[in-house]
């Protein structure tokens, strides 16, 4: 899942979300919309549910995953955190699930119910409108949970934390989470023509200096996709999350990296991206959202370095990143940089601080 970022009325809806966060609970409990009404609204509508599943890299990588490994799933309880249309809860109960319960908050679990009837699964998959943290589940234990769960940048909005919540109250001890298995990884990338586009562009707006504005485009990371050919460096993984077993504060980490240039050439951006692994299946099954690989919805995460690096082949970037939960808006992320280089033709040493919001 990842609400669309570049969508000018999320940006609108996620400050109304910082605003009602900040507002004392008595004035929320008065009006019609709570916080979590305001980041939920966005799963609401359908048009982020077609983005997702027309996402087929993704989507049917879950099919596949559940179709090809129905020895699983056959009779056993499984629970769909955040169900979206119920498409995950479909393929469970095609595949055999003895009883699904498709959890959803936002209104899209009325079109879940009404999906599920449609194909005659009103038997098998019970759909439960609210949160999970709030719902009461019919069963003490489930022995599956499947879950979309995966933000721009794996972590953004911060689902993984209700995942876990419903890992640590519901899942029999050895019970399967799917999937069970996700890595961020980083590259560092040329930019040139994009990050004069969008960076640089502050330094001269129809002749005025709006340069300030720079700082704050800076800061946030571009969620994008980026050619292969702009790669320059190998890929580094930073940091893998076993989701059957982590803590919620696993998801805080800082990671060191060495990224060694594989030519000459100029670095503007590092670049970061995930996998997800399904390792319980009978054949290890998974996708990934690199570069390197088929686009999916979730693109690419570039951060923009302050300066450009002259880099020659061979040389080592290294440094280390530190990514953790806002602590006002714990659905944004923070990210600390720290890089530096001691090249033949560039010796630079900087930290850098950037938020995805
Ligand atoms: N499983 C669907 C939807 C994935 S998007 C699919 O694969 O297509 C994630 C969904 O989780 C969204 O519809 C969102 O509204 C829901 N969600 C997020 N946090 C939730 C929570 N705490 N409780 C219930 N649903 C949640």
């Amino acid at each position: 899942m990842s609400v669309e970022d570049e969508d000018f009325e999320e940006r609108a809806e996620s400050s109304n979300l910082d605003d009602a966060m900040n507002e004392p609970a008595e004035t929320l409990i008065g009006s019609d919309k709570t916080s979590a009404d305001y980041y939920f609204d966005s799963y609401s509508h359908f048009g982020i549910h077609e983005e997702m599943l027309k996402d087929t890299v993704r989507t049917k990588t879950y099919q596949d995953v559940i179709y090809q490994n129905t020895f699983l799933f056959k009779n056993k309880i499984v629970l769909d955190v955040g169900a979206g249309t119920g498409i995950l809860s479909l393929f469970c109960a095609k595949a055999g699930a003895k009883h699904v319960y498709a959890v959803e908050c936002s209104l899209m679990a009325d079109m879940a119910k009404e999906i599920v009837q449609a194909n005659g699964f009103s038997d098998v998959i019970t759909v439960l409108k609210g949160k999970v943290e709030d719902i009461v589940l019919p069963v003490s234990h489930v022995d599956i949970i499947v879950s979309e769960w995966m933000g721009y940048f794996l972590l953004f909005e911060n689902m993984l934390d209700t995942v876990l919540y419903a890992r640590d109250k519901w899942l029999i001890k050895d019970g399967i989470v799917l999937p069970d298995r996700a890595s961020l990884y980083l590259t560092a990338i040329e930019d040139a023509e994009y990050k004069e586009d969008r960076i640089e562009f502050w330094n001269n707006v129809y002749g005025f200096d709006m340069s300030c504005i720079k700082k704050q485009s800076m800061m946030e990371p571009l969620v994008d996709t980026v050619d292969q050919n702009q790669i320059v460096t190998n890929c580094k993984l930073l940091k893998t999350m076993d989701i059957s077993k982590m803590s919620s504060g696993d998801a805080s980490f800082t990671a060191p990296f060495k990224l060694l240039a594989e030519h000459d050439d100029y670095i503007h951006a590092l670049v970061a991206y995930f996998d997800v692994a399904f390792t319980k299946c009978h054949k290890m099954t998974g996708f990934s959202t690199g570069p390197k690989s088929r686009a999916t919805h979730w693109k690419q995460t570039v951060l923009y370095l302050e300066e450009v690096l002259t880099i020659c082949k061979g040389e080592a970037l290294v440094g280390s990143m530190t990514v953790a939960p806002n602590t006002t808006n714990p659905r944004d992320v923070d990210i600390m940089l720290k890089y530096s280089l001691n090249g033949q033709r560039c010796q630079v040493s900087r930290t850098q601080h950037y938020k995805m919001r």
